[in-house]
């Protein structure tokens, strides 16, 4: 008897249906499988889902296939290139009710497959007899099955030759010449603009160079258009087949008289404008230098390991698929960001969609290779046949293909794509904490962010390691030529690409007059920071690694006031174990040399996910589950990191603080599990961060129960002006001198004087105009990255507290961050 599989965008819908056959079959047994759905609750298709029913529904007299619509199709057609073994396979059109129930009965009276599929295909005869003829239904031979599989057959009809398509005389196909006049040619950007234009018709639509005889290209397959080579001035044709084929070529040229959406030229200066419009200062200091950018592969296919890799081409095509769908996710989500010039992404989304490239992939995984090792060599394959053509341009758009796939290997394999420095300024779109957390500040001169912003965690590692560095450039910047001289202010945001000989001394001249500064700093950075009426400031470093303690040393940090732990456990596929951390912050102690530890525990979520740690999708995660909500929901994370840090805290001055604290339970719990894995006789410190404005305003409740506060402005901000603290077009609003935020601080400091230390932990207390402010409302604590110690020191230095007062008493009163600025001497 044959087998019956039934495939559907819902499992509820494929339940009923074969409940409904089920009473038609009277009791007589008929094989029938389901893919249906994802999950119960969610819609979708799964193509591993419908290969594995194919086969559990054959007992070797062939399977029909019947599937509701759409995706349910591709997925039914993807299935049988899965399929392993020896299977007789039919899809059927058939409506998916009426031909599941028709087929139900023919397959249990015995019939053979092409018995079943006539009965199935036959299943509307009734009621379109019973309605009329055509009642409400399209004119005959117009069933999108029937026009999907006429336009296959007439693609077939048409053959490119080098010059042209020759075209069969009975094939109704549009087709026409257009001249691409984009100054780069069809690369990346408008490719991915043509492969839109023609999404969703009913036609199939290539492409062929009639001036260097390459193709054909399908117009659904960005990586195939871009290697066609098409560049300006370059005749191409377009030919298409199918029900829209006129439509479809309509839209493609009229896309090209549009020059495929492209704005003419490139501005190759970007000028220094207002906070919040343009590149923002990320990282103070001038930096000079020939241009790179993150185009080479990240991950290397030779050693590609997998950990996470399974045991099926099935798992490892949903592992495919989930990697490639979280990547979509972040892609969308820079796109917002970017606003209107976010082509560049619009082509790496594309990328991700490219029938070609999946097929491609597919296929080797079927064949049992690894999802990662297949999705790198088929992007490896494309990116190196763009790297044979002839315009050095257009083979810098190998770029984007390699983007895409260390993109999907990262998210893959759990390990952040490794970034390798280069001489001098680093030119990316973003990222990734964990990536700049590894760059090499001898090679670096400067960074050049298209996103980012200034208190994005990766720009305050960059900060960390002293590099300047501009962020929300936009993504013009992407396409500077490799080599192309950049210079940069990251104290004002200035940022000039290709420098005229003039410009470029403007920028000498200040880098070394910045030099001296920074000098004569530092020849005073280890002495006391001491007001001139005698108030000490403890200027702390923010560290999350070896080489910032020893920066941190270095400058003259009189402590560690915020070590970021989370850095330990960034970039890596599973937790580190007790001993692992002990041995880290011990090496830290070690390197501070006496001077006190105060180690955060864990502050993931947000804008730092850890690839192990299953979190649900959030939309919002930076309002989600981060820091202490975190880990007081995964308590043996905190309990393994509370005994390491108890042990270091047996032989050296540690403090421990707790982030992202919202409620004195959360603050009780984790202090409950720190009793129990750390003997009440070692001296450790305990502290909350505050970051949240309803713990600022409730800050008496807390000092109770901790020896000092630190006030994360970073966060404090983001939250108190509601301006996401990544997202560069709110760079303006997102100012901790606003004086909504600085009423916090002052909350903060009032209702704990005399009970708790206050320290400020943020990017606020490296700037110099905020030092003043922070101390008149009673901060006594500045902690910053290493490189901007000795300045801050020298400048608390040129302080006097009575002043400082004065001045914040006047900030509270401003009704904005500039009114602030202005009143700052
Ligand atoms: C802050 O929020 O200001 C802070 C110091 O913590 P992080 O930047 O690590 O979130
Ligand atoms: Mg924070």
């Amino acid at each position: 008897m044959i087998g019956i599989v039934a495939v559907s965008h819902s499992h509820l819908l494929a339940h009923a249906t074969v409940a409904l056959a089920g009473e038609m079959l009277r009791g007589q047994a008929v094989r029938i499988e389901i893919a249906a759905g994802l999950e119960e609750q969610t819609f979708g298709t799964d193509a591993v889902a419908v290969s594995e029913a194919i086969a559990a529904a054959d007992s070797g007299d062939g399977v029909l296939v019947l599937m509701d619509m759409g995706s349910a199709v591709l997925s039914a057609e993807l299935a049988l290139d899965l399929l392993a073994g020896d299977h007789r396979v039919r899809l059927c059109a058939a409506p998916f009710v009426e031909g599941l129930i028709a087929a139900a009965v023919s397959a249990a009276g015995g019939a053979d497959l092409d018995e079943v599929a006539a009965e199935a295909s036959n299943a509307l005869a009734g009621k379109q007899t019973h309605l009329g003829a055509g009642a409400g239904s399209a004119p005959p031979g117009t069933s999108e099955s029937e026009k999907v599989q006429r336009a296959a057959e007439i693609a077939r009809e048409i053959e490119w030759n080098g010059r042209g398509f020759a075209v069969a005389e009975s094939g109704p196909v549009s087709r026409a010449e257009f001249v691409v006049d984009n100054p780069h040619g069809l690369h990346a950007r408008p490719a991915a603009r043509l492969v839109g234009a023609v999404r969703g018709l009913d036609s199939s639509v290539l492409l062929g160079n009639l001036t260097t005889g390459t193709g054909p290209a399908p117009a659904s397959s960005l990586s195939r258009i871009a290697a066609l080579g098409a560049l300006a001035g370059h005749r191409l044709e377009v030919a298409a087949t199918g029900a829209d084929a006129a439509e479809a070529v309509d839209r493609v040229l009229a896309l090209a008289a549009r020059h495929f959406d492209e704005a003419p030229g490139f501005v190759a200066e970007v000028a220094p404008v207002a906070r919040g419009t343009g590149p923002l200062p990320a990282s103070p200091g001038i930096g000079i230098g020939p241009s790179w950018q993150l185009a080479a592969a990240q991950f290397d296919t030779a050693d590609l390991d997998d950990p996470g890799r399974a045991e099926t081409p099935a798992g490892e095509r949903r592992r495919l698929d989930a990697a490639i769908n979280r990547v979509r996710a972040e892609i969308d989500r820079l796109r917002l960001t970017v606003g209107t010039e976010a082509g560049i992404f619009e082509a790496h989304q594309v990328l991700l969609d490219d029938t070609e490239v999946l097929d491609a992939v597919h296929s080797r995984i079927a064949a049992g290779t690894g999802a990662a090792l297949a999705w790198a060599r088929v992007l490896d394959d494309g990116a190196a046949e763009l790297d044979r053509l002839p315009d050095e341009y257009q083979r810098a758009r190998a770029g984007d293909l390699r983007a895409v796939r260390d993109q999907v290997l990262a998210e893959l394999t759990g390990r952040a794509t490794r970034l390798v420095s280069r001489a001098g300024v680093l030119i990316t779109a973003d990222l990734t904490p964990a990536q700049a957390a590894v760059l090499d500040p001898a090679q670096v001169t400067g960074i050049v962010l298209a996103n980012g912003s200034p208190t994005a965690h990766s720009t305050i590692l960059v900060r960390a390691h002293g590099i300047p560095a501009v962020v929300g450039a936009g993504p013009r910047v992407l396409e500077t030529a490799a080599g192309t001289t950049v210079a940069l202010d990251g104290q004002t945001g200035a940022l000039v690409i290709d420098p005229d000989p003039a410009a470029l001394a403007e920028f000498t001249e200040r880098a070394v007059a910045q030099q001296h500064q920074r000098d004569a700093a530092l020849v005073a950075a280890g002495k006391p920071a001491v007001t001139r009426d005698g108030v000490t400031v403890h200027v702390a470093a923010n560290i999350s690694d070896l080489a910032d303690a020893s920066a941190a040393v270095r400058n003259g940090a009189d402590l560690a006031g915020l070590v970021r732990t989370e850095f330990l456990f960034l970039g890596r596929a599973d937790a580190p174990s007790i001993d692992e951390q002990e041995q880290a912050y011990r090496a830290l102690a070690e390197a501070l040399d006496g001077r006190k530890l105060i180690l955060r525990t864990l502050d993931v979520g947000g804008d730092k996910p850890l690839p192990y740690i299953e979190q649900a999708p959030e939309a919002n995660p930076f309002l989600g589950m981060r820091g202490i909500r975190l880990t007081l929901a995964r308590p043996e994370l905190l309990r393994d990191q509370l005994t390491a840090i108890g042990r270091v805290a047996a032989d050296h001055p540690v403090g421990v603080m707790f982030p992202m604290v919202t409620q004195l339970s959360e603050l009780l719990a984790a202090r409950h599990i720190l009793s129990e894995v750390v003997p009440p006789d070692i001296p450790l410190d305990i502290g909350i961060m505050v970051e949240v404005p309803a713990t600022a305003a409730k800050t008496a409740a807390f000092a109770g129960h901790v020896d000092f506060l630190s006030i994360g402005t970073n966060d404090l901000t983001q939250y108190a002006m509601a301006a996401e603290r990544g997202n560069e077009a709110l760079g303006s609003l997102a100012d901790p001198l606003d004086p909504g935020v600085l009423h916090l601080i002052d909350t903060v400091s009032r209702a704990a004087t005399g009970r708790a230390r206050v320290a400020v932990c943020g990017e606020a207390a490296a700037d110099p105009a905020a030092a003043p402010v922070l101390l008149g409302l009673g901060v006594h604590e500045l902690s910053v990255g290493p490189p901007s110690i000795p300045l801050v020191k020298a400048a608390v230095r040129e302080l006097d507290s009575t002043s400082c007062r004065a001045l914040a008493a006047r900030a509270l009163t401003c009704s904005s961050a500039e009114e602030v600025r202005a009143l700052i001497p």
